[in-house]
């Protein structure tokens, strides 16, 4: 066979990305992709419900989840025209950055997806550093819309990695100043509501009514249905008809759509599991906090950052004793990200973390 050189085919904004590494160590203990430890829903109705699904597996989805989008609607207290489901909501940030074209601007350290695919779909990305408390840094982000009129503005609060909430005024200012008539460019800015569920701050939804270039992302993937790729887009009816002109015809599939609607049924068993793993990350915190040599983060979300001397190490440390964390040292220097596991992950985390320093 001839040697092609497929790189050379490659547009070259694809060809100098990496593939996404999601780490499939084997491992004892998983506390290293923000997913809850609980599944959302174990018990027998669901199982019947599914067995039912299985016997239509030769139909295609319905492309509009209507059931499952009148749920989320009732649960949110919006419209199901307001609503866009997603295979997850990297799925929806997909379609956000297709239909709307950059610049992106968004903080950084933050989700690498906003990044990741906007490179990926060739628009210019434009990434503020936080402040020295991890929030946003309200200065330089207004100077840098009005300099660079981004259609685009990702802000993820809780924020991952740091695990902070950004300041609500900040964020609203942010909202304001990419809304002002004065500019005539406008910005759509999403609020990436991922970990709103375990921080007891509240939504950014109210503010739909008042912003029509806000949008709210959310999803059921932390909140233990990450098999599933579920997630919404909500915002007003013109933005949600303009993103789903571009969402693939039958994008959430009829398993994920039918489990997702039995678990918002019984919403009283995911609150519970929600915020059990609350409790687990202040404990986990003031644990960490009385170990010599790591700095835990202050975190709203299901995870925590801390800091180490040598981060890379204490990793591989962490590993060979069988828990896998994330390693974010690149992002934020010196730094690991732990999910908050059950009481007794929790536990074994804590254990050999002391045994890895
Ligand atoms: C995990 C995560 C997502 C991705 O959620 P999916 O619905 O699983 O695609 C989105 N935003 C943030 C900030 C996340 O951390």
């Amino acid at each position: 066979m001839k040697d092609i050189n497929i790189a050379s085919l490659v547009k070259p904004n694809v060809r100098s990305l990496r593939a996404y590494q999601a780490e499939e160590v084997p491992c004892k203990v998983k506390l290293d992709a923000n997913e809850s430890p609980y599944s959302a829903i174990s018990d027998q109705r669901s199982a019947i419900s599914f067995k039912e699904n299985l016997q239509t597996l030769n139909r295609y989805p319905d492309p509009e989840a209507k059931k499952l989008r009148g749920l989320i609607a009732k649960e949110f207290r919006v419209k199901p025209e307001n609503i866009l489901h997603g295979n997850g909501s990297d799925e929806l940030i997909y379609n956000l950055i297709t239909t709307f074209g950059g610049p992106v601007l968004y903080p950084v350290p933050t989700f690498s997806m906003y990044g990741i695919i906007s490179q990926a779909l060739g628009e210019g990305k434009i990434e503020i550093p936080l402040d020295d408390k991890f929030d946003l840094d309200i200065e330089k982000l207004l100077k840098a819309i009005k300099r660079y009129r981004p259609k685009l503005i990702f802000l993820s609060s809780p924020n991952n990695p740091t695990g902070n909430s950004f300041s609500t005024d900040r964020i609203s200012k942010i909202i304001e100043s990419a809304s002002s008539p004065v500019t005539r460019h406008p910005s759509l800015v999403v609020v990436d509501e991922a970990y709103q569920a375990f921080s007891g701050k509240k939504s950014f939804l109210p503010l739909l009514k008042k912003y029509k270039n806000l949008a709210v992302l959310k999803t059921l993937s932390k909140i233990g249905l990450a098999a599933l790729r579920t997630g919404f887009l909500i915002a007003d009816a013109e933005v949600i008809n303009e993103v789903n002109k571009v969402r693939l015809p039958f994008n959430v599939n009829s398993l994920s759509q039918a489990v997702a609607i039995e678990a918002l049924k019984n919403k009283k068993q995911m609150r519970s599991y929600v915020s059990s793993i609350v409790s687990e990350r202040k404990r986990l915190v003031n644990e960490m906090r009385k170990i010599e040599g790591v700095k835990p983060y202050p975190s709203d979300a299901n995870f925590i950052l801390f800091k180490v001397a040598n981060a890379d190490a204490i990793h591989k440390g962490l590993l060979k004793r069988g828990i896998l964390v994330r390693n974010m040292n690149g992002a934020v220097k010196d730094c690991l990200r732990v999910t908050v596991g059950t009481p007794k992950e929790n536990e074994v985390f804590l254990k050999n973390l002391k045994s890895s320093l």
